[in-house]
């Protein structure tokens, strides 16, 4: 199963960066790769393998909700898998998570023109919901 980033609200890359190059802005946490010095700790300090290093790039690589919150693996996927959400909207979802005992939900929080959205994602597949 792929792993996403969870945008942590406290994340752990972004305390163990010693250069403050991450920051959550707006509920995405950007890598300033101005700032970067490619030490890489983030790679390590993500919990949920998050951060990637690649040979091609100098800088680590994350999600960054591919820059204008309209992210290509919520249009990619093909069992709607991955879902943006309205925050107005969560409510009902953790209901129906709750209903089902969900025991793996998680979400991102971003904002997409001054209105809050959460990606919210699971392993419990659509047509339970
Ligand atoms: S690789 Fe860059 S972003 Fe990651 S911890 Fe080091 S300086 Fe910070
Ligand atoms: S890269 Fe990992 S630690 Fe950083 S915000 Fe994403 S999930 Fe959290």
């Amino acid at each position: 199963m792929p792993v996403v980033c969870s945008q942590c609200k406290e994340p752990p890359c972004a305390d163990v960066c010693p250069v403050n190059a991450l920051s959550r802005i707006d509920g995405v946490v950007r890598l300033d790769k101005d700032l970067c010095i490619s030490c890489y700790k983030c790679v390590d300090a993500c919990p949920f393998g998050a951060f990637f290093a690649h040979d091609d790039c100098k800088a680590p690589i994350k999600c960054d909700m591919c820059g204008d919150n309209d992210p290509a693996c919520v249009a990619a996927c093909p069992k709607e898998a991955i879902r943006l959400i309205p925050e107005q909207a969560l409510g009902e979802t953790r209901r129906l998570g709750n209903l089902l005992s969900y025991t793996h939900m998680k979400e991102i929080e971003f904002y997409e023109k001054g209105e809050k959205k959460v990606i919210h994602y699971t392993e419990v597949g659509k047509e339970k919901l």
